[in-house]
């Protein structure tokens, strides 16, 4: 056993269950302990902690896989741990698929696996969850049968543990490009060449949310990736939906979903800058009955918060200006930074500013298979919202 020790003055938050361990929070640590290493953490007074994974190039040197001092981990103790992400999808009813594996919400920190019925995409974002890789493919494996498994680990947040950015097959090779069905609608899903996974699962039941409001509506889509969104407005019978995206690769995939589903007639995408395009079409006057914004997250640092708050205005803002008196704006936030309580504020400076008035239609997060863990605030990072704009 490799054994840590807490200081004696730390805040409280280990012993309250969030399982991040920085390095100015650890008295000593045997000597011999190697990055990656499984680690056995005590309090000042040692008592048992925690075992977890320690790596001392990272600012989070230990990571807490469980707080029972009797769990041995080994490839057995993942395959548990999969076998029960997988029961718990599977009571909510997200099955064909989903987020079977939110890392710290799960108990397994900085592992993400995403499920596309039987293909699975996997992203080990710090050494010692890395280092377990073939446990968790062989999980993978022995649970499901999978098709294909493939590794996304192409994220610049790997650097910060020592490790290479990378991507490829975990299984024999297959067509990257896969099919998923979502609310009864078919989507391309690129796992090789799309953004993140491939696919943005958090937002599953968000799409069903506008199914009323876009009935024979005008709808103009920004920041649309492979036209999720906009693909289910055509569906739920708007009269017209244009997409924008910056990306002319996930523009190609948006139009390929609108056929996919007999849509392109109602539903086509252009590549844009959603920031110029919005403004100088509110100065043309154009409008919609709807429009729908889900930007990328505009920061991942407190220094630049000020940035996604200014980003968050202004875009907001310009959609606004767009939408027909009693219309509706359909937004999101995936900034982790930007709280719920401080997205609404935005918005509600946004409408000051557009002089329009606006009421909360609703407001709700994640899809339930991105369990939230309180006092963990980095698991619940989605805002969806729409509100109406008088
Ligand atoms: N709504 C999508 C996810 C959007 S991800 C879904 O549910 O799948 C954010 C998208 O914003 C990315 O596809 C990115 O290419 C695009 N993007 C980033 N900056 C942009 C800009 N200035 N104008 C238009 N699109 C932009």
């Amino acid at each position: 056993m490799i054994r840590a020790k807490l200081r004696r003055k730390i805040a409280p938050r280990v012993q309250l269950g969030h399982p991040w361990v920085f390095a100015n929070e650890i008295d000593t640590i045997d000597e011999g302990a190697q990055d990656g290493d499984i680690v056995t953490l005590f309090s000042h007074d040692d008592r048992f902690v925690g075992q977890g994974y320690y790596n001392s190039r990272s600012q989070i040197q230990i990571r807490l896989l469980t707080r029972d001092p009797k769990a041995v981990i080994d490839e057995q103790y993942f395959l548990d741990q999969i076998r029960s992400c997988w029961h718990y999808r599977q009571k909510l009813g997200y099955t064909e698929n989903c987020r079977l594996v939110f890392g710290e919400a799960d108990g397994l920190p900085q592992l993400i696996i995403d499920k596309f019925n039987d293909y699975f995409v996997i992203q080990t974002l710090a050494l010692g969850m890395d280092r377990w890789k073939p446990a968790l493919v062989k999980a993978l494996e022995a649970v499901f049968n999978p098709k294909g498994i493939y590794e996304r680990n192409d994220v610049p947040v790997r650097e910060l543990e020592g490790l290479p950015q990378q991507k490829g097959f975990l299984s024999a090779p297959f067509d990257t490009r896969i099919q998923i069905r979502e609310n009864g609608l078919l989507f391309h899903v690129d796992v090789e060449q799309g953004q993140k996974t491939g696919y943005f699962l958090d937002q599953q039941d968000n799409r069903r949310a506008i199914q009323h409001i876009v009935k024979d509506a005008d709808v103009l889509g920004a920041f649309t990736y492979t036209g999720t969104f906009e693909v289910h407005a055509a569906h739920y019978g708007a009269k017209s939906v244009l997409g924008l995206d910056i990306s002319a690769n996930a523009v190609q995939m948006a139009n390929a979903n609108a056929a996919l589903n007999g849509l392109s007639d109602r539903c086509r995408f252009e590549v844009a800058n959603a920031f110029d395009v919005l403004k100088s079409w509110g100065k043309e006057g154009k409008n919609y009955d709807v429009v729908m914004l889900d930007p990328p997250a505009f920061t991942k640092s407190r220094e630049t918060i000020q940035k996604a708050i200014t980003g968050y205005k202004e875009i907001n803002l310009r959609g606004m200006k767009l939408v027909r008196p009693g219309g509706f704006l359909v937004t999101s936030s995936c900034t982790n930074l930007v709280n719920s309580e401080l997205f609404l504020q935005i918005i509600d400076m946004a409408a000051r500013d557009a002089r329009r008035r606006i009421r909360q239609v609703l407001f709700q997060t994640q899809s339930p298979d991105h369990p939230i863990v309180w006092g963990q605030e980095n698991t619940q990072y989605l805002k969806f919202l729409i509100v109406q704009v008088q």
